[in-house]
């Protein structure tokens, strides 16, 4: 097996009259995250790393922040077309393994959702998608919960082409 690892990072900031929406799941919060699509930062750092494994660039090649397409854009549609990407291309996704950092809410409760959301648009099980939390102690921006940032690592494989 030809088997490759991607890396992928994300940040957003919090902003008023906006949901908050992180893993492919809606979370109870008073303020949401800023961008242009639904500015999930988990799902667009698992985009990246999966999209850095097989050099498929990152996500603002694939959905620019300028094309009025992506506006408002549920993430896991994002994700869904990455995917389909690295499926045609022969990949298969192994696992992923996330990190989230954000004071507040708190996010392990929302963890076992976020598998569950995740894993299907991945061809994975649960088990194969991992997703933790820390906060940043109260150190700056992420401690004055001014945003949130999401690291991803992901590994994919694929047969070895006969040459
Ligand atoms: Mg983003």
């Amino acid at each position: 097996m030809n088997i490759r690892v991607g890396f992928g990072y994300d940040v957003h900031r919090f902003a008023e009259g906006r949901e908050l929406w992180l893993g492919g799941v809606k979370i109870p919060h008073e303020k949401g995250l800023l961008g242009h699509s639904d500015a999930d930062a988990l799902l667009h750092a698992i985009c990246d790393a999966l999209l850095g494994a097989t050099g498929k660039g990152d996500i603002g090649t694939h959905f620019p922040d300028t094309d009025p397409a992506w506006k408002g854009a549920d993430s896991r549609e994002l994700l869904r077309a990455v995917v389909g990407l690295l499926h045609a291309d022969g990949w298969r996704v192994g696992n992923v393994d996330c990190t989230l950092v954000l004071e507040r809410p708190k996010m392990m409760p929302h963890a076992e959702a976020m598998r569950n959301t995740i894993a299907p648009l991945l061809d994975l099980a649960p088990d194969a998608v991992s997703i933790k939390a820390t906060t940043n102690e109260q150190m700056g921006h992420l401690g004055r919960e001014e945003g949130v940032c999401a690291y991803a690592v992901a590994l994919v494989q694929r047969p070895e082409s006969k040459g």
